[in-house]
Order: C-alpha cells, then sequence, then structure tokens
C-alpha cells in the first residue's frame, strides 16, 4: 500500500536534506586509497520509474566508483540469452553470513562460492565471462552504457572506467589474487588468476551517477525489458532480484531486508541500487561506509525512504 507522501520530488529532496552528512562518520575502505579522499558530505539520490521518469536531489549527477554494484550486472550477462550454462554448478546461490573478500568458506566449500555478490563469486562470473569475452570489462561498460541510455537526464561524459582507480587497486589486490588463486587450485577458475583479478578491478572501477546506475538498472524493475528491448526473460530478472535480497549487502543482507523490504546491490563506492518490482528502481550514494561495507547514509535514506513510499516486496 502506498501510504500518504510528499510528490517524489519533494520527498527526495527532503531526503538529502536530512541524510546527507553533516559531520565525518563511517569507515573507508583501505585498498582503494582514492575513495578515502572523496568528502564525507556527498550524497546523492535517484528514481527512475518504469514508466520512464527520473526523479533525482542531492548529488544523483556526481559520477562514482560503482565498485561491487557492477556485479548484478555482469551476473545479468552471464545469464542473458538462457546462456547461464555451468555457471550455477560453479557458483551457490546461498547468503554467505560472512564479509565480501571472506576466504573461508571457500575452502570448506571446496572452492564453491556462497553466491555471485561476495568478491569469489564475481570472479568465477568474471572468469564464466571471459570465455566468450576476454576483455569482460570493456563488455559491461558497453552494456550498462547502452542500458543508461540516452534519455533527457542523460549526462556527460556516461559510464567510462577509471584505469587510474584500477590500477591502484589492482597494486594492492593480493586478497582478490589470494581467492582467485584459491579458486584456481580447486579446479573453479579457467584462465589465469592475475587476468581474472584484472578485469574484476576494471569492472569495479567503473564510474557512473545515481540517475545513470538508475536507469541503467530498470530491466530489473521491468521483468527484464532494458533500454532497447529484452535483456532478460521475466524469471531470469526474479532470480537476480531474489539473490539482491537474500546476498546483496553480503552479512548485513537480513538488516538491509528488516530495514529496507527490498533486493539491493551495494559496492564500497558508497552507492547501493535497490529494485522495486514492477515500480522503479533507486540509487543512492554516499561514500561513507559502516563496518560491513554499506553506505552508512545511504541505507539509513532507503530505510525512511520505503516506510514513507509503502514501496516493499512485502
Ligand atoms: N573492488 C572491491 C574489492 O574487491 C569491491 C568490493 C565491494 O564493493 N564490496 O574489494
Amino acid at each position: 500500500a502506498t501510504l500518504q507522501a510528499p510528490p517524489l520530488g519533494g520527498l527526495l529532496d527532503d531526503i538529502v536534506g536530512k541524510h546527507r552528512p553533516r559531520r565525518e562518520a563511517g569507515s573507508v575502505p583501505g585498498n582503494i586509497p582514492f575513495l578515502a579522499e572523496i568528502p564525507f558530505d556527498r550524497f546523492g539520490i535517484a528514481v527512475a520509474t518504469t514508466s520512464g521518469e527520473v526523479f533525482s536531489s542531492g548529488d544523483a549527477h556526481v559520477p562514482f566508483s560503482i565498485q561491487s554494484i557492477s556485479k548484478v550486472f555482469t551476473l545479468a550477462m552471464a545469464l542473458q540469452g538462457g546462456k547461464a550454462g555451468a555457471l550455477w554448478q560453479r557458483v551457490l546461490r546461498e547468503p554467505s553470513g560472512t564479509s565480501f573478500n571472506s576466504l573461508v568458506q571457500l575452502e570448506v566449500e571446496h572452492g564453491i562460492p556462497r553466491n555471485p555478490f561476495i568478491n569469489a563469486g564475481a570472479l568465477v562470473v568474471t572468469d564464466h565471462l571471459m570465455e566468450e569475452a576476454p576483455d569482460a570489462a570493456t563488455q559491461l561498460l558497453r552494456f550498462v552504457t547502452e542500458q543508461a541510455g540516452n534519455g533527457p537526464e542523460d549526462t556527460l561524459p556516461g559510464p567510462f572506467i577509471d584505469e587510474a582507480a584500477a590500477a591502484s587497486e589492482l597494486a594492492r589486490s593480493s586478497r582478490n589474487l589470494a581467492l582467485a588463486h584459491f579458486l584456481k587450485d580447486f579446479g573453479n577458475l579457467r584462465r589465469p588468476a592475475e587476468a581474472v583479478v584484472e578485469s574484476y578491478v576494471r569492472q569495479c572501477s567503473i564510474m557512473m551517477s545515481c540517475v545513470e546506475l538508475a536507469t541503467a538498472g530498470l530491466f530489473l524493475a521491468r521483468d527484464g525489458q532494458g533500454a532497447r528491448g529484452s535483456v532478460l526473460s521475466p524469471s531470469e530478472a526474479k532470480r537476480i532480484g531474489s539473490i539482491m535480497l537474500t546476498c546483496g549487502m553480503y552479512d548485513a543482507a537480513g538488516e538491509f531486508a528488516y530495514r529496507v523490504g527490498l533486493p539491493g546491490k551495494s559496492g564500497v563506492g558508497g552507492g547501493i541500487l535497490v529494485i522495486v518490482p514492477g515500480k522503479c528502481t533507486i540509487c543512492v550514494w554516499s561514500p561513507r561506509l559502516d563496518a560491513k561495507g554499506n553506505s552508512l547514509a545511504g541505507t539509513a535514506a532507503l530505510a525512511e525512504l520505503s516506510d514513507l513510499t509503502g514501496w516493499s516486496v512485502f
């Protein structure tokens, strides 16, 4: 049910006014130095409706590092056209309950990652994509650029890979390399570990704004229908939403489902993409993170927005 709420534009302005951080709080990821330099008071929000309208407020047009939000789009690419193939023998669909870059379960589960939205799972998805497209990061950039479209809200320069940020993260990738080598040892990686990690890090380094991300994710709220026709079948779109709900926020997935009631995917760049099936997508961005690596102010804003609008899958 939709509760009594002010018109969406005004509502988003209110959310920005209330949730834009006023003082430094939360943390920044240690392995990606440039993210620490983003001012703590950045806050943007965008809502893209299934009928083609876009509402936004705050820093909604400022490009930021999408980081793990990329994992939603690489999974969509892997499932497109029913060509998942053996992927689901190589990665599970269970919440991990451990941090996004944990190595622990990988040994217990004999090299099969718990889900495609933790780093180990995303490395397997990347390896899978690289079979058809060795330059999977460029392929992903093309995919999100096409889905972000050229609507009236279109902003230059559009999605791009921040190569300097990628190089700097790559130089500090011991943990992701460890995950990749572990996968390789269990026979769950076909390409060289270094090549898969490089592609994965470049995917994470794509820069997009809230408006672009909300627009690019619309196919997930629209039964798989993207900017230029079908991206996924309705059942595949449903499945990605389900995995977002159970695994999209790592070991905070339960807490996020409790507070927001919607499928979401976060990244350590401070972005969160949320799906309201049949209605809209929401992207919020604020760079400082909670202990689980999810945007502190972004999560609080989404909890309030879902309460005010009644948007929820429940
Ligand atoms: N590039 C980051 C990493 O691999 C992405 C993690 C994230 O956004 N949760 O550590």
